[in-house]
């Protein structure tokens, strides 16, 4: 129960104001390196969910009228908040999703920065103007905020997911429902003060947790609600894009993963192996863009798998709020299951265990980094996203080889690839489908960079101009002069 007394019972924001359930019912929260509860959150049933939706019309007209100017500012504000309060904040991200202190605090300054590029950004979300075919006649393009935002978010970066939509929304003159994480709700709650105490008018930001399905299914057909954006598995996400298709809403959607590592004969092998083995198991592989399915060309496949385990043998899993953790529990029991699962069916398939393989205690979600090699295709691993501490390892033989593996999956969000030729580097870039990759380094999900998948991996961008798009309307005006 380390510390359990700072951590807060969180409430809804309602039209500006804090509030239980109006049922009183609220769900617990849970440390998962403990297992103890910590705190509970509210949970929002229909009436709340009228109000909210109430709250967020309301405050579509107020907002949409604000200057981007006024709104930038507001935004700014924000961002300065959340900066100051991170020693605040980290502790209670840590405490309810397991990461190391340090990366909880890297997080929430990483949100002070979103909100800063996108509270820019709004201010440049220029229309155009068409040459016209008869003089004196303007042709404008004039871009115009969706309206209300329904967004829905998870549970393994509890405030970089809100914090970008949030931004989007904001910076476009859009207001939003957020429905937060019922797992980790404290931090994204404290994200959403930070707009409070900077001055953002009640109903432009609401906040509710519930039951994940019943929320949706409410939000996502109410007449309200203009535009959706979910991060989440892409099961979900594909039943969540068809109910807001039916619905004629705009959907943005962030979801799984299965991120292919290319490492050529040519490429620095001691590099990457230090750099891929630390984004693995950083947030303890809970990453939609983790790099998961390494793919080793054949002449370096012995020195990298051993310098991959090297490294990743130097990772000290414990409690996020211990000093010296590198990596935390998992985030929750059903993750622990699910690697176990993982592991066995991959193991009964063939593969090598190199390193881990199984939970550590009894008490909390903690497990061991783990590292499988010639992994058969026909394991489950190999197909559906881990979504833990889970690296797999196989050899190619040519390029082509490489290439189709690495496409063979339904997803295509993020690519890694490492190797000294710019010929090879081109090709790769160029023939991998997947939203992003990165080449001979770590450069991901930037807020001034597209942020986004193809295929089963969901469509829409959550970083970068491209951001703004989805939230924004273009609407034509032909004006003459009288
Ligand atoms: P899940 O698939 O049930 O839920 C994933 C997320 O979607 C959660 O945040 C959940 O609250 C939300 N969700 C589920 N059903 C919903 C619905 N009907 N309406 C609205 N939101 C809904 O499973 P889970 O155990 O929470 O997570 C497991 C899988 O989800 C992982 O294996 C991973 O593939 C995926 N996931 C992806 C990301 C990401 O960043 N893309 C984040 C978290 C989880």
């Amino acid at each position: 129960m380390e510390n359990a007394h700072m951590y807060p019972d969180v409430q809804l924001l309602i039209d500006g104001q804090w509030c239980p359930a109006a049922s009183g019912k609220s769900i617990p929260v849970v440390n998962p390196a403990s297992g103890d509860k910590i705190g509970t959150v509210a949970h929002a049933e229909q009436p709340d969910l009228d109000r909210a939706l109430q709250a967020v019309e309301k405050g579509f007209h107020v907002w949409r009228k604000t200057s981007a100017y006024d709104r930038s500012k507001v935004m700014r504000k924000a961002a300065e908040l959340l900066r100051s309060r991170a020693d605040a904040i980290a502790p209670l991200l840590t405490m309810e999703q397991g990461k190391p202190l340090i990366e909880a605090k890297g997080e929430v300054l990483a949100g002070a920065d979103i909100i800063e590029w996108f509270a820019e950004e709004g201010r440049r979300a220029y229309g155009r103007v068409i040459p016209a075919r008869t003089a004196g006649v303007y042709q404008l393009v004039v871009k115009e905020p969706v309206g209300p935002v329904a967004a829905f978010t998870p549970w393994n970066f509890p405030i970089n997911q809100v914090v970008r939509k949030l931004s989007a929304a904001l910076a476009t003159g859009c207001s939003i429902i957020v429905k937060g994480p019922e797992e980790t709700p404290a931090a994204p709650a404290e994200l959403v003060r930070c707009f409070v105490d900077a001055g953002v008018p009640a109903g432009v930001v609401n906040l509710v947790y519930g039951v994940p399905a019943e929320v949706s299914s409410y939000l996502i057909p109410h007449p309200v609600i203009r535009k959706i954006s979910f991060t989440g598995s892409t099961a979900v996400g594909k039943q969540l894009a068809a109910m807001a298709g039916l619905h004629m809403k705009r959907v943005t959607m962030e979801l799984g993963g299965h991120g292919p590592v290319i490492v050529f004969d040519d490429a620095d092998v001691d590099v990457a192996s230090k750099m891929l083995a630390a984004a693995k198991f950083r947030n303890a592989g809970q990453v939609c863009v983790s790099p998961t399915r390494y793919l080793v060309q054949e002449q370096v496949y012995e020195s990298f798998v051993e310098k991959y385990v090297a490294a990743a043998g130097k990772i000290k899993v414990g409690d996020g709020m211990k000093e010296g953790t590198t990596m935390g529990p998992l985030a929750n029991t059903r993750r622990v299951t699910a690697i176990e699962g993982f592991i066995d069916d991959a193991l009964k398939h063939g593969a090598e265990r190199k390193m881990g393989g199984s939970r550590i205690g009894e008490k909390g979600n903690f497990f061991e980094p783990t590292v499988l090699a010639n992994v058969p295709k026909s394991a489950r691993a190999m197909n559906e996203e881990p979504f833990g501490p889970l690296a797999l390892i196989n050899s190619f033989k040519s390029f082509d080889d490489a290439v189709s593996e690495a496409n063979r999956l339904p997803y295509g969000l993020a690519a890694y690839a490492f190797t000294r030729s710019a010929k090879t580097a081109n090709a790769v870039a160029s023939e991998v489908e997947t939203g992003m990759i990165t080449i001979n380094h770590l450069g991901l999900a930037l807020p001034e960079v597209p942020f986004g998948g193809v295929k089963d991996s969901g469509y829409g961008s959550e970083g970068g101009s491209e951001a703004l798009e989805p939230y924004l309307v273009s609407k034509f005006v032909t004006q003459a002069g009288l």
